[in-house]
C-alpha cells in the first residue's frame, strides 16, 4: 500500500517511522505529484492553523479535500484530527479545515502545553489491552455526526473517532512507541476501503 505522510508541518518523521515499523515505506506528500502517487494519507500532529495555511501555500489545500471527499483513506492525529474536521470551535479567524469527517472538535480542549499528559486509555479495536496515549494541547471531538463511531474516549469526551475511511486521534500513537493505532489505520480503515474500490 503507498501511504503518504503530509509534510508540511509537524511530527512527520514519527509517524514515518512508525509506518516503518508496520511494515509501510511512506511517500513524504509536499507537492502535487507526490499526493497523486498515493492511496491513502496520515496528517500528522503540529500546528492544525500552519498546516492548513501551508497545504494552501503548497497548492495542496483542494487536491487534499477532494481526494478525501472522494474517500482516499485518511488518518489525522492531533492537529490532523483538526484539519480532518467539519467544524471547528475555539478556532482562528479564518482557519480552514480539509474536513470530510462529520464532526465538531474543541480546540485546546484539555488546556494548554502544560496540561499535555499521558494516559494509557481503551480503543475499541477489539483488543482489550491498553493503548498508550500522548496528548499535547489536543482537541476532543464535541459532537459526531451519524456515520462517526466513537473509539476512544477521555472524562467521557470521544478522543478516536472513526467515519468509514477516515481515522482520527485527539492524541499521539506516533510518539508513544505503541504501534497499535497505526496498524488499525493500516489493516482495518485503509486496507478495507482500497479493497473496497477494487
Ligand atoms: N493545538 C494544536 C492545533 O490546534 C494541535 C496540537 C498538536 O497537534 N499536538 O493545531
Amino acid at each position: 500500500m503507498k501511504v503518504g505522510v503530509l509534510a508540511l508541518q509537524g511530527d512527520v518523521s514519527e509517524h514515518v517511522s512508525v509506518l516503518i515499523a508496520c511494515g509501510v515505506y511512506p511517500t513524504t506528500v509536499r507537492r502535487r505529484s507526490e499526493l497523486d502517487g498515493v492511496q491513502a494519507l496520515v496528517i500528522p500532529g503540529g500546528e492544525s492553523t500552519t498546516i492548513a495555511q501551508l497545504a494552501r501555500i503548497f497548492d495542496l489545500f483542494e487536491p487534499i479535500r477532494s481526494r478525501i471527499a472522494m474517500g482516499m483513506p485518511v488518518y489525522g492525529s492531533c492537529a490532523g484530527m483538526i484539519l480532518l474536521a467539519d467544524r471547528i470551535l475555539d478556532a482562528k479567524k479564518d482557519q480552514e479545515s480539509f474536513g470530510g469527517l462529520d464532526i465538531t472538535v474543541r480546540r485546546n480542549a484539555f488546556g494548554r502545553q502544560v496540561d499535555s499528559f499521558e494516559s494509557d486509555i481503551s480503543f475499541d479495536d477489539g483488543s482489550k489491552d491498553l493503548v498508550r496515549a500522548v496528548f499535547i494541547r489536543a482537541p476532543w471531538v464535541e459532537n459526531i455526526g451519524t456515520g462517526v463511531t466513537t473509539l476512544a474516549q477521555v472524562d467521557s469526551h470521544p478522543v478516536a473517532v472513526r467515519s468509514q475511511s477516515i481515522l482520527a486521534t485527539s492524541f499521539h500513537p506516533e510518539l508513544s512507541g505503541d504501534h497499535r493505532i497505526h496498524r488499525y489505520f493500516i489493516e482495518e480503515v485503509a486496507k478495507v476501503a482500497l479493497e473496497q474500490v477494487q
